[in-house]
């Protein structure tokens, strides 16, 4: 990494899109090559087990600007990205999914915002997401709101990784000690001036969501976990009231027995054996949480490992971060 970078690189995290890449490669290079400034569009492939690969190697022949960093194993949207956002080399950095859902012409408009108003952050607001699944815009809506609670109201609802960010927030990400940063909670975090630009979020072009529920509840927990300590508190605050309801029930239990009515008790103690036995797993559940926090902090390792980049030469000590 030698030498001035170019003025804009576009980071795609890239994941058995095979039948996505075509359109999405003709679309992102007409909006790019109007720009008529140097720019590299970094695709990130996360491990792809389709054509992705050959696909991305027959686009680079034609697209020199085309650079190819693969990831040795799947490692997740998030760390791809990282990745991605990491080694680009632009003064801005356009992040972009690779399914079209995130419509390149946009990116000039971004460019604009950060240039003129002197943004450091653009996000890509959803205008509207009608062409998202009910459930996917109930879901999604319920953690907007979490997170604005959590981190601040600089977080905007309903954007997700569709963001321009300048260099020295790239530079600034980089030195954060933290490993595996949620970059759309982080990135608003870290209180750079930052803008919105609004869109039409489109359906997949191509292929299928590699989103599964699954993964979304990782992604909201890991959110959760590493922006509050509320929950641990929350673990606090159910012991307190089942200490509370306990004490009442042994009132209510003594006032019984003082009026002779000492019928057989199972269910008051039933009640309060199920109560403690709930209260008690959802706290170690809290806990769990965080230790595993701890446990993956701890470990330090790198969120995500490359096996090459096209932009450097084969490195026989093997290429880090
Ligand atoms: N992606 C990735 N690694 C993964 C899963 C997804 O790099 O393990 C990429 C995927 O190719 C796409 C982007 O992340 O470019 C967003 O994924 P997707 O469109 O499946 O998510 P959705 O839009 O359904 O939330
Ligand atoms: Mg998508």
């Amino acid at each position: 990494m030698t030498g001035p970078g170019p003025t804009l690189s576009v980071v795609i995290p890239v994941f058995n899109e095979e039948s996505a890449l075509p359109l999405l490669a003709r679309r992102l290079r007409a909006v790019l090559d109007d720009l008529a400034e140097p720019y590299e569009v970094l695709a990130v492939d996360d491990g792809s087990t389709d054509g992705t690969g050959g696909r991305l190697a027959g686009l680079r022949a034609g697209w020199p600007q085309l650079r190819v960093l693969r990831l040795r194993r799947n490692s997740g949207h998030q760390a791809a990205l990282l990745a991605g956002v990491f080694r680009a080399r632009g003064a801005y950095v356009v992040s972009i999914d690779a399914d079209l859902q995130d419509p390149p012409e946009v990116i000039p408009e971004m460019l604009r915002r950060a240039r003129v108003d002197g943004l450091d952050v653009v996000h890509g607001v959803r205008a509207d997401r009608s062409r998202d699944t009910a459930f996917k815009r109930w879901t999604a809506a319920g953690y907007y709101r979490l997170m604005r609670r959590l981190v601040g109201k600089q977080v905007p609802a309903q954007a997700g990784d569709f963001r321009l960010l300048s260099r020295a927030v790239v530079n600034e990400l980089r030195e954060l000690p933290e490993r595996n940063p949620v970059l759309r909670l982080v990135v608003p975090w870290l209180g750079f001036p930052s803008g919105e630009v609004s869109y039409q979020r489109a359906e997949r072009v191509a292929g299928r969501t590699k989103y599964p529920l699954s993964r979304m509840l990782g992604l909201a927990a890991e959110s959760v976990t590493s922006f509050s300590a509320a929950p641990l508190r929350l673990a606090t605050w159910l012991g307190l009231a089942g200490v509370a309801i306990c004490g009442t029930l042994v009132v209510v239990a003594v006032l019984a027995w003082a009026a002779g009515a000492t019928v057989t008790g199972w269910p008051s103690l039933y009640v309060a054996v199920l109560f403690l036995g709930a209260v008690q797993l959802l706290c170690l559940g809290l806990l769990g949480e965080y230790v595993a926090r701890i446990y993956t902090a701890v470990q330090a390792r790198p969120p995500y490992l490359v096996a090459t980049d096209t932009a450097e030469p084969a490195d026989p000590t093997g290429p880090g971060r």
